[in-house]
């Protein structure tokens, strides 16, 4: 599987190895919920490339995952919510391979 890393997380879950709940999934990225949701529906968007950072991601790859981040979106109701992609410890990165966040704002008022 070329261009994954067999100890990253990430890729793990590409390649089935670590069960994930699946969202979308196209040749070259892969989202899924994320395991300790900030809102109902937070999911992770990833190329299937292992790249720690942003900058260091092919941009066929970044091309392919932000239309992904955008359906997901849609799909939620697209009301309110943010796209967040942290890079390095400094700045919150806990998983070393590039992933979006799309996390849903419900409104004060909404139920979980
Ligand atoms: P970061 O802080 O690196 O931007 O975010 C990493 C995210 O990955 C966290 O929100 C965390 O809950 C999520 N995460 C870490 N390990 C797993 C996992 O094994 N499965 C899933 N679905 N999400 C994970
Ligand atoms: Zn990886």
């Amino acid at each position: 599987n070329l261009g994954t890393l067999a100890s990253c997380i990430f890729c793990k879950i590409i390649k089935g190895e670590i069960p994930s709940m699946k969202l979308v999934e196209t040749d070259l990225s892969f989202s899924f919920l994320d395991i300790g949701p900030l809102s109902k529906g937070h999911a992770l968007v990833i190329p299937k490339y292992h790249a720690e950072k942003m900058h260091e991601l092919p941009d066929e790859y970044l091309a392919d995952s932000m239309p992904i981040a955008k359906k997901i979106a849609i799909a939620q109701g697209a009301e309110n919510y943010n796209i967040l992609q942290n890079n390095g410890r400094i700045a919150h990165q806990e998983v070393p391979h590039v992933h979006f966040h799309v996390i849903p704002k419900p409104a004060a008022t909404d139920k979980e």
